[in-house]
């Protein structure tokens, strides 16, 4: 089970550019956005004059940038984890039971560090526990 030197499970060197560029690519787009959120709500802060907005508008759309923030701060950290697992080439390995991550689930999703199986059970127990709802938007890069 545990893997071997050339083992065809482990990803070529070109796919670990390609995930890494793409995750790369997420981390900077991921940071702009929260700088422009952080611009606005300095804006804000400093009072724009004319500026009439309805205060319960700006409440719930207050209350989003909170929630934005800590969505991106969970995505951040799990694009710099997939970037350190690429580093140390565990990129593809499934962090519960060390399956090879398919090729297409990293393409469709980069920060996955499960495989589909305990993926699924996990999610499985998310239903179950309905917990950690906010974290459950999960990021397609
Ligand atoms: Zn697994």
């Amino acid at each position: 089970m545990a893997p071997k030197k050339n083992d065809p499970t482990k990803l070529k060197k070109q796919e670990l550019d390609e995930f890494r560029e793409v995750l790369l690519k997420g981390r900077k787009e991921l940071l702009a956005q929260a700088r422009s959120v952080i611009h606005r709500e300095n804006d804000e802060l400093i009072g724009q004059p004319g500026d009439e907005v309805d205060q319960s508008t700006a409440e719930y759309e207050q209350a989003f940038e909170y929630r934005l923030r800590d969505r991106e701060k969970y995505l951040l950290k799990k694009i710099n984890k997939a970037l350190k697992r690429i580093d140390e080439g565990t990129y593809n390995e499934c962090e519960q039971c060390s399956a090879p991550i398919g090729v297409p689930r990293l393409r469709a999703r980069a920060v996955a560090t499960l495989c589909i199986e305990c993926k699924e059970e996990q999610e499985n127990d998310e239903k179950k526990y309905q917990k950690r709802r906010a974290y459950k938007l999960d990021f397609e890069l």
